[in-house]
């Protein structure tokens, strides 16, 4: 039976849809009342990954090895495990570009949702302590008004019941990556990362958490700096793999 307080909740919040139906979060298209969390044409339209998927970078794997070829040439990464929740084309590409760079960051939600779920899905029961995201440095942060990567990971972490913690720091303003290969990237990300928080880090089990994996250098450089400063183990969970 239903009390007096649930019932105004649902009123409240039938008032509430009246006035502003939910939105789509990729395409903001209205959704008719108890429609799925996405629009039936987005959801069409959504990228899958296959289900064999790489475990050094999340992404696709056609092989009959735990790497995908990119992986086994690049050589050792220095993280336990990758998981990416979508390959990175079409709506996916176009909605990380609206939440990184045309401050749509109420697609978050969505996009911390179905993280936290691929890691669920493939992370073949890794434990995990906490999550962390990879930072910006300062000034990106102050440009961009929001770190993406830390409001993924404060909400993955409610989903995932784990602490959400943020002991590292850009400590060198680097260079947008997006035409540089993997070699430059390296090179670009060099020192960029520092451990703020030591006692945080040592003997955790983290999960380094960001919304592109390219190459993998940025989140080598942030993974090494975290193994350096004594965490147990660091995992990995991106948006999407490129
Ligand atoms: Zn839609
Ligand atoms: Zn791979």
């Amino acid at each position: 039976m239903l009390t007096c307080s649930a019932v105004s909740t649902r009123l409240v919040r039938l008032f509430v849809d009246l006035c502003a139906p939910p939105l789509c979060p990729l395409c903001r298209a209205a959704l008719a009342h108890g429609q799925a969390e996405l629009c039936s044409d987005c959801q069409a339209d959504l990228p899958q990954s296959p289900e064999r998927r790489c475990h050094g970078c999340g992404g696709a794997n056609a092989g009959h090895l735990a790497l995908c070829p990119e992986c086994l040439r690049v050589g050792a990464r220095p993280w336990d495990f990758a998981v990416s929740a979508f390959p990175f084309h079409g709506l996916v590409r176009d909605a990380i570009h609206c939440y990184k760079y045309r401050r749509r960051t109420s697609l978050a939600p969505f996009f911390a949702r179905c993280m936290a779920e691929a890691w669920t899905a493939y992370a073949e029961n890794r434990r995990i302590d906490a999550i962390t995201p990879v930072p910006l440095h300062w000034f990106r942060t102050w440009q961009r008004g929001y770190n993406q990567a830390a409001i993924l990971s404060r909400l993955i972490a409610k989903q995932l019941q784990v602490n959400c913690i943020t002991p590292l720091r850009r400590i060198r303003y680097t260079r947008q990556q997006a035409r540089m290969d993997l070699t430059q990237r390296r090179k670009n990300v060099h020192g960029a990362f520092a451990v703020a928080n030591r006692k945080a880090v040592v003997n955790q089990r983290l999960l380094l958490v960001d919304d592109v994996f390219t190459t993998g250098a940025t989140l080598a450089a942030a993974t090494a700096v975290l193994l350096d400063a004594g965490a147990a183990s660091v995992s990995v969970l991106t948006i999407a793999r490129d």
